[in-house]
């Protein structure tokens, strides 16, 4: 089964003005081990749409499977477990808590998982090292490049070993170089590790990194393919 499946996707947005529909009708799988891209221009749905995949939101109409599980049918705690366990989340702004370290930030998502305290700082430590950064456990986010600041996000969020790393811009606070190598991390993270990767990108030089790209405009995916010029410079 595909990691996520979405099947005729719409999403409304009631208003006093009346409803707005901002996804008109989205399909596409994702299997197991893509690494892919979402382009589009500014107000064309691709927030709505990482929120809808990430559970965050719910579809107005269609199907939204994850791991082959109707999302429609699942309740709070069901959709909570999977936000926790199924996805990993990371932000533009890294979105860590200042006043943890790094290892810290990377052990947070176990202490809801239900780790004890050694096996949190173990494990924690297994992450930082695995993006590069096993010399900063004791770093504060203040005291660590923007570079490695994500690269802790990316370390947190691969915390509770999930199933989809779900990036929205994770290159867009970072200079061209610094993005390139966080770039490099999810590469490498999906050609050894087998993580799929879906992640927002305004960059087309991001995007052309990945094997996939889904162009939406006005709600409505008009390119699904491989990162040829045309797809990336629209
Ligand atoms: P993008 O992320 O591509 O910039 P969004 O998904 O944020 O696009 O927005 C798509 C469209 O939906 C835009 O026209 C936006 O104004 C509208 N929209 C987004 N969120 C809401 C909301 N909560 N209520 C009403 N309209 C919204
Ligand atoms: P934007 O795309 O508008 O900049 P963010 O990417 O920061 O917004 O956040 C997108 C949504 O994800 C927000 O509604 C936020 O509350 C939610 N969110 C942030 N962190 C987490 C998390 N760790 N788990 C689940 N949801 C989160």
């Amino acid at each position: 089964v595909p990691v996520l499946s979405l099947q005729n996707v719409i999403k409304d947005y009631a208003s006093e003005a009346g409803t707005f529909r901002a996804l008109h009708g989205v399909s596409m799988d994702v299997q197991r081990g893509e690494l892919m891209s979402i382009m589009g221009p500014s107000g064309s749905g691709k927030s709505t749409l990482m929120n809808v995949i990430g559970c965050l939101d719910s579809a107005s109409d269609g199907v939204y499977r994850f791991e082959g599980q109707d999302t429609a049918t699942l309740g709070e705690t069901a959709l909570a477990k999977l936000r926790n366990k199924g996805i990993g989340f990371i932000f533009q702004q890294f979105n860590l808590l200042p006043r943890l370290t790094a290892l810290g930030n990377v052990a947070l998502p176990l202490v809801y998982a239900g780790f004890d305290r050694k096996a949190r700082e173990t494990r924690a430590q297994e992450l930082l090292t695995s993006v590069g950064l096993g010399d900063k456990p004791r770093s504060r986010p203040s005291q660590l490049s923007g570079g490695q600041q994500q690269r802790v996000a990316v370390a947190r969020a691969l915390a509770n070993d999930p199933d989809l790393l779900l990036a929205d811009e994770p290159t867009g606070a970072l200079d061209t170089k610094t993005g390139a190598e966080v770039l490099g991390l999810f590469k490498t993270l999906n050609r050894e590790r087998g993580v799929t990767v879906v992640l927002v990108t305004h960059d087309p030089e991001v995007a052309r990194a990945t094997d996939r790209v889904v162009r939406i405009q006005d709600g409505l995916v008009f390119y699904d393919g491989p990162p040829t010029e045309d797809a990336l410079y629209g």
